[in-house]
């Protein structure tokens, strides 16, 4: 049971045992005796106590308190409800920190804790991936020692918080962190790094394709002005002239025109916004129409062959591939010199069936080749643009194929031409009328029909 206020009872006590050992003490002749041993005894008991008291504290809070009386048996139980209360306290504090530095350490973002004059004190397990700090190695330190850029010393040193820089990680110079610094408490500051890679790659990707397509179509806007300029100042002198005019605007505008289909087909393809029609083509007719047209364009300016395997059949957009073909072609028509040679081929190699279009043209530098499929990467500006090219048409190309489970491999030579090859593992033959897919890899049927025309 709890006692209230003990003192009542600690005072009687004490009076009657004065009072039990004055008696004592009179009856027996000494009452000043008899008080003294009262005195003594009182004193030994509380002396007891305090010892028992002493050893108890010592001895760590886990064992249970001594068992006593009165005064003393307060103490003890009120000593250890307020030890129970503050274990209880400090373990749920310790809960509590555990849980923050684990959700601290589950965040993406690199979190270090900063004091004073930016010395970290802690930090999480995305800042030790993102910062390369070393635990416990790094404590302490200043955090410009460890983030040494320009921009971020500058940063610090500014101190506007309302605002985040943008520095390379000092692991991995291809990663962008963005940097923030919250102050809080008392002079305590907490530095956020989010990796930004992929936004920055597409806010680069978007300008630098808003300053192409600007370039693009301004180059084409800039001739038609001119000669409608022209035409506004001096008349029609010359008829000759007039039709010459008109006919330089026709080209530019189909150059607007073709660019602006091919941005479209190219922003339908990477946004996949159309899935993908799955129907049977029969590629060999489709290279027919398109060697057909290429010739047409050419003008008998070069030789263009065909051979194709006349069984072999893919499964996917019919036009979707043209589109991906064709550039191929009319690549190679517009990069053959008069005289060169140009070979489409269909035909099944190993696993894989093959689109192959290889011309005599002027190749390609090789440091040049695995940028070809950007958006508007040209080899020469000058020379192509001239030749009336979008700079998109093996983007598109590679796109198409990608779609397909397809792959596009470009060997090229300078001066001595280039081979454009699509290969796909997904195809099928037929057997006369009937269509049936087939296992890719099954060996080619000697049923190869080749078309050669020149
Ligand atoms: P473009 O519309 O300029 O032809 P493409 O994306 O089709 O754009 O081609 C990109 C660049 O690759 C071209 O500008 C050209 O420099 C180069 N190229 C493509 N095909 C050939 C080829 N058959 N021979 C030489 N260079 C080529």
């Amino acid at each position: 049971m709890r006692i209230r206020n003990p003192w009542p009872v600690a005072i009687f006590r004490l009076v009657a045992v004065l009072v039990v050992c004055g008696l004592a003490g009179w009856a027996g002749g000494y009452p000043v005796v008899g008080l003294l041993v009262g005195t003594a005894g009182y004193l030994g008991w509380q002396m007891r106590n305090l010892v028992r008291l002493e050893r108890w504290l010592r001895k760590g809070r886990r064992i249970h308190p001594p068992q006593s009386q009165g005064l003393w048996e307060v103490i003890f139980d009120n000593l250890y409800r307020l030890q129970r209360r503050h274990r209880v306290r400090r373990q749920r504090l310790a809960t509590l920190l555990r849980r923050f530095k684990e959700s601290a350490n589950a965040m993406p973002d690199a979190t270090v804790v900063l004091r004073g004059q930016g010395e970290m004190q802690w930090w999480n397990q995305s800042a030790t991936r993102y910062l390369g700090l070393r635990w416990p190695q790094d404590e302490g330190q200043r955090v410009a020692n460890l983030l040494r850029h320009p921009d971020f010393a500058a940063f610090l040193q500014e101190a506007d918080y309302r605002r985040a820089i943008k520095v390379p990680s000092p692991v991995d110079e291809r990663i962008v962190l963005e940097v923030r610094i919250v102050p809080y408490g008392d002079n305590q500051r907490l530095l956020l790094g989010r990796d930004v890679t992929r936004l920055h790659r597409l806010e680069t990707m978007r300008r630098d394709f808003v300053a192409n397509i600007s370039h693009e179509l301004r180059t084409p806007l800039t001739v038609i002005q001119g000669m409608a300029e022209t035409l506004a100042e001096y008349g029609v002198t010359d008829v000759d002239e007039l039709r010459g005019s008109l006919d330089m605007v026709q080209q530019q505008t189909r150059r607007m025109g073709r660019l602006i289909d091919d941005l479209l087909l190219l922003s339908r393809l990477e946004t996949g916004e159309r899935p993908l029609e799955s129907n049977t083509v029969n590629v060999p007719s489709l290279l027919r129409g398109l060697a057909e047209e290429a010739r047409t364009v050419s003008a008998g300016r070069h030789e263009i062959t065909l051979e194709v395997d006349e069984t072999l059949r893919l499964s996917g957009d019919e036009n979707e591939l043209r589109s991906a073909f064709s550039n191929l072609v009319n690549n190679a028509v517009k990069y053959t010199p008069d005289q060169g040679r140009i070979a489409v081929r269909w035909f099944q190699q190993g696993e894989e069936a093959r689109v192959e279009v290889s011309d005599s043209g002027i190749g390609i530098p090789p440091h040049h080749i695995p940028r070809l499929t950007e958006r508007f990467y040209r080899v020469d500006s000058g020379r192509t643009t001239s030749s009336g090219g979008t700079g998109l048409g093996l983007a598109i190309v590679k796109h198409v194929l990608s779609r397909h489970q397809g792959q596009l491999h470009i060997t090229s030579q300078p001066e001595h031409g280039s081979t454009f090859t699509c290969s796909f593992r997904e195809f099928f033959r037929i057997d006369g009328e009937q269509t049936g897919p087939r296992s890719a890899g099954r060996p080619a049927r000697a049923s190869t029909a080749t078309a050669t025309r020149s």
